[in-house]
């Protein structure tokens, strides 16, 4: 049987907020019954962009990470004493009911990812429940896929096995994988937002003057291995991107024909680093 799914591309996030502010027009003030109460004005919001500013000045990049209900196949939320107020539909998405969640907040904590937020007005708990009133009146997607300016979502009604192959072949990442929830909202080019990158700016003194050195060939070395090159642009800059955080030590060697090497030892922990100038010289 076919099933909905939500492609989210990480780098085409610019964080203008249309789609969380598009959701909130559709559903504040707004009742759908037998899918959801209307949600409140204010408060948390079911779509939230996530930032993440990796690096120091001047080498900083900032990603952003649209999140919502993953719309799990082991959901965390179900698990407990749910009492028939959050279910799994056929297509697999899971809607809060707006009847018999009444006062129950402690659906809230049963989401290990905070997709679950309490609206004080209506005494609900409530989720992004992928529209599926317009789904189910013909929509082809949710409103938050129809009012992103640079695409980041594409929603997607397939069975599990081509999901499950296309999430394999192009690499697509769903939050928290160690919570084994089986969600439904992949992520594609994640690393962006949850990895980290070494980089720094290469230097050399030239006519008594600290002078940006273009060209100079970067190696990161793991151990006794390079696993990445490089050449430093005319700003004298290099980067190694896509490093997982807590990933350990690094080395980093560089070398230019006429302005000389340099070496720098880094442990990559939980943020990326710059390192800053890098004085090219004599071996
Ligand atoms: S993301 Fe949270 S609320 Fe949504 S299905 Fe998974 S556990 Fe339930
Ligand atoms: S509408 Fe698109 S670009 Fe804007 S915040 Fe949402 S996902 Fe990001």
């Amino acid at each position: 049987m076919d099933k909905w799914n939500l492609i989210v591309d990480v780098p085409l996030c610019q964080n203008c907020n249309n789609c969380v502010m598009a959701t909130k027009d559709e559903l504040v003030g707004n009742a759908f019954p037998g899918y959801t109460a209307p949600h409140a004005a204010h408060g948390a919001a079911v779509i939230q962009i996530l930032r993440k500013v990796r690096g120091s000045m001047p080498m900083v990049d900032t990603a952003y990470l649209p999140v919502m209900c993953n719309h799990c196949d082991e959901p965390p939320c179900m698990k407990g004493d749910s009492s028939g107020a959050i279910s799994k539909r056929d297509d697999g998405i899971v809607i809060i009911d707006p009847v018999r969640a009444k006062g129950r907040r402690d659906l809230v904590a049963a989401c290990p990812y905070g997709a679950i937020v309490w609206n004080e007005t209506e005494e609900l708990p409530q989720n992004w429940f992928f529209d599926a009133h317009l789904l189910d009146s013909g929509w082809a997607a949710p409103r938050c896929e129809s009012v992103c300016p640079t695409k980041v979502f594409e929603v997607t009604k397939v069975t599990d096995a081509a999901m499950a192959e296309r999430a394999a072949k192009e690499n697509l990442r769903t939050r928290n994988p160690e919570l084994a929830t089986k969600p439904r909202v992949y992520y594609r080019g994640m690393d962006r937002y949850d990895h980290c990158f070494i980089g720094g700016s290469a230097t050399a003194v030239i006519g008594g003057i600290d002078e940006c050195i273009e060209g100079a060939t970067v190696e990161l070395q793991r151990g006794d291995a390079v696993i990445a090159r490089s050449t430093t642009d005319a700003f004298g800059d290099f980067k190694f991107d896509n490093l997982p955080g807590d990933s350990g030590p690094y080395d980093v060697f560089l070398h230019h024909g006429v302005h000389g090497v340099a070496q720098r030892s880094v442990t990559i922990a939980r943020a990326s680093v710059y390192l800053g100038s890098i004085a090219l010289g004599d071996p």
